[in-house]
């Protein structure tokens, strides 16, 4: 297949020979609205880090489970919590679908953008912030995978719970899939030991969770009082 069909082919939204429709009443993903938020979104993150190149977006079309392919209509790569603030905003205000990416590992297409819009790729975001070996907690962005975290973890004799899974796959992401700690489920599922979030609200709010939003940053327990991170498991 040539580039000059596969651009065509996500003009037309189709793939293998089959039409992918949007919604009966498109109020989302139009293309006057993606023009626009494509402008917004090279302003905010810088023109780098903003793409509808068709070569790259056929490499997020689709994982390696069985479901059809559906080509987002953009990329994005955010570096920080206030650039993803920034893309959900933007889309937000031009009505663009957004699908957060850790690594796309499911194969289940969870992160495969039916009717197309934006998938937001958090690979850029892969800074270990804080490795803390006595109170046996890391601070981590979303792009950040198993191996990396594991390797900082062992150099202050921790380790992180590691499903059974990819040594590449994030744990962010992971963690979004309500990850199963098949070898080491002793110490309950890996969304049980996560402390503190912060979280990027549809319209762009940026909501911390957890004893760190109240200053209490070395506590292992979420509390006193209701906990909004519950809300996300
Ligand atoms: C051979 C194999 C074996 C596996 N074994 C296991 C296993 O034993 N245990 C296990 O738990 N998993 C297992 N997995 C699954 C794998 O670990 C998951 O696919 C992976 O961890 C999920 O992360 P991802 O980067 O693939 O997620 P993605 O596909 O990128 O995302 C998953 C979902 O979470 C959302 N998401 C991603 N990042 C964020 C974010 N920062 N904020 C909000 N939402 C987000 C996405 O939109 C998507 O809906 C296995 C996978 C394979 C291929």
């Amino acid at each position: 297949m040539w580039i000059r069909d596969v651009a065509r082919d996500i003009k037309e939204r189709r793939v293998s020979g089959i039409i992918f429709q949007h919604e009966a009443e498109p109020f989302h993903n139009r293309p006057e609205d993606l023009a626009r938020a494509k402008e917004m979104l090279a302003e905010a993150l810088g023109e780098e880090w903003v793409t509808d190149d068709p070569v790259i977006l056929i490499g997020y079309s689709r994982d390696q489970g069985p479901l059809p392919a559906q080509y987002p209509h953009l990329v994005v790569m955010p570096e920080s919590t206030e650039e993803v603030a920034e893309v959900y905003r933007i889309a937000n205000e031009c009505r663009i679908d957004v699908i957060p990416m850790g690594t796309g590992l499911t194969t289940m297409a969870l992160h495969i953008p039916m009717y197309g819009g934006i998938i937001m790729d958090l690979r850029r975001m892969d800074k270990i912030l804080e490795v803390d070996g006595e109170n046996m907690y890391m601070v981590i962005q979303p792009g950040v995978n198993y191996l990396a975290a594991q390797v900082e973890a062992q150099k202050v004799r921790c380790r992180v719970l590691n499903p059974s899974t990819a040594a590449t796959a994030g744990v962010i992401s992971n963690h979004a899939f309500c990850n199963i700690n098949t070898l080491a489920s002793k110490y309950g599922f890996g969304i049980d030991n996560i402390i503190d979030m912060t979280m990027v609200m549809p319209d762009g709010t940026i909501l911390k969770t957890g004893p760190a939003a109240y200053g209490a940053v070395k506590a292992h327990v979420p509390g006193p009082g209701p906990d909004m991170a519950a809300l996300c498991r």
